[in-house]
């Protein structure tokens, strides 16, 4: 523990100021911590053995899951609502509005709730049922509306930034484009990754949705490395940014679509725009290796994983097999199946993506719903 904390100081130099925060959390979440809050982060960082053994790597997956609203969007909603109230934007009793596909809500209900604000939530309405109750059992006022592209006045985004502005005392969070986004994981994802390995990683991949996870652990892991540390992106299907990141900056393909939610994204955010050349690469991972990683980390590890994990988990491995054996490759476990289990573990589900056939025999015993 004390090479841990000495590692965690080390990286929080490196960091810069507002480091510090994070050895205090580093050292006060060994015993109790005060409030919610404070209980987001430090989550452990799991060895894959399975995949391990199989590349000759350390794969390793940051449990995002055990975060308390269960996924790695909690880190950018407590980030994004201490800036707000840094700014003097948001005062006791004021609203936080915000647009997400879920994850970010969550964590930002959590978050509100154990801070005292009100939370409205506008979300594209082809994300899973569960995921809008959820949000509501949790005290958000949800608005489920059209998925129109982020050019339409009418997305989600416009129309959380609208009726923050309708409102006194509350402000838009603007998960995509506000850095406070990124600054979590420069602040904390970064260094614990860093902490945990011991300054012993090789690469880092992950997809993106706001570009916050990526970018933020990129630049901390970057920096505290001199460079020596590879990123690479992990894109599904119908997402612009691996074209983008092959061609130079220059081909946008927006072809294909992808089961996997939260993530994919059809413009540089905010978020990443900083941090997109220093990336080393990208690769780009289709929806049938992703539903396959799916059931072999359940099978193989005893992860139950959401989609957007098992695809960072087939990136994590492809990246492993590019550098060769002896690398450490770490990636994001975002969330777990639960929000997505009557669709993953559906027979009719997958068939209607024509993805049954991508479920190995021995595995489709997993297939129960
Ligand atoms: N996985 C899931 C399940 C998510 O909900 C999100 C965020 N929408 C991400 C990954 C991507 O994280 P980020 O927004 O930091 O790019």
């Amino acid at each position: 523990r004390q090479s841990v904390r000495r590692f965690a100081t080390r990286a929080a130099r490196a960091a810069g100021e507002g480091s510090t925060a994070y050895c205090n959390r580093v050292s006060t979440a060994q015993g109790v911590v005060n409030g919610l809050t404070e209980a987001i982060g430090n989550t452990p960082l799991i060895r894959l053995k399975k995949l391990s053994e199989q590349t000759g790597c350390n794969v390793l997956g940051k449990a995002e899951f055990q975060n308390p609203g269960g996924s790695v969007k909690d880190r950018a909603a407590l980030f994004v609502v201490k800036n707000a109230e840094e700014k003097g934007l948001l005062k006791p009793g004021g609203t936080v509005v915000e647009g997400t596909a879920g994850n970010t809500g969550i964590g930002l209900a959590h978050v509100c709730r154990s801070k005292g604000y009100k939370l409205v939530i506008y979300m594209p309405n082809t994300q899973s049922q569960g995921k809008i109750d959820l949000l509501r059992l949790l005290g958000a006022e949800v608005y489920p509306v059209p998925a129109v592209a982020f050019d339409n006045p009418q997305n989600y985004n416009h129309q959380a930034r609208r009726h923050a502005e309708s409102l006194d005392n509350a402000v838009w969070t603007n998960q995509f484009d506000n850095v406070a986004n990124r600054q979590a994981h420069i602040d904390t994802t970064g260094p614990e990754i860093w902490a945990q390995t011991e300054g012993k990683i090789d690469a880092f991949t992950c997809a993106t949705g706001t570009g916050g996870t990526l970018a933020g652990t990129t630049r901390y892991l970057k920096t505290v490395s001199d460079g020596r540390v590879k990123s690479f992106l992990a894109d599904p299907p119908g997402s612009v940014l691996h074209s983008f990141i092959q061609s130079g900056g220059t081909l946008i393909d927006r072809s294909g679509s992808s089961i996997t939610e939260g993530i994919g994204q059809g413009r540089v955010t905010d978020n990443l725009q900083p941090d997109i050349d220093l990336l080393d690469g990208s690769v780009s991972i289709s929806d049938e290796k992703t539903i396959e990683m799916v059931y072999r980390c359940l099978d193989e590890e005893g992860l139950y994983l959401g989609a957007s994990s098992a695809m960072n988990v087939v990136a994590a491995k492809e990246v492993a097999e590019k550098l060769g054996k002896g690398n450490t490759v770490v990636t994001i476990l975002c969330d777990g199946a639960y929000r997505y289990a009557d669709r993953l573990f559906s027979s009719t589900w997958l068939e209607s993506k024509n993805l049954l056939g991508s479920i190995p025999k021995h595995l489709q015993k997993y297939i129960v719903l």
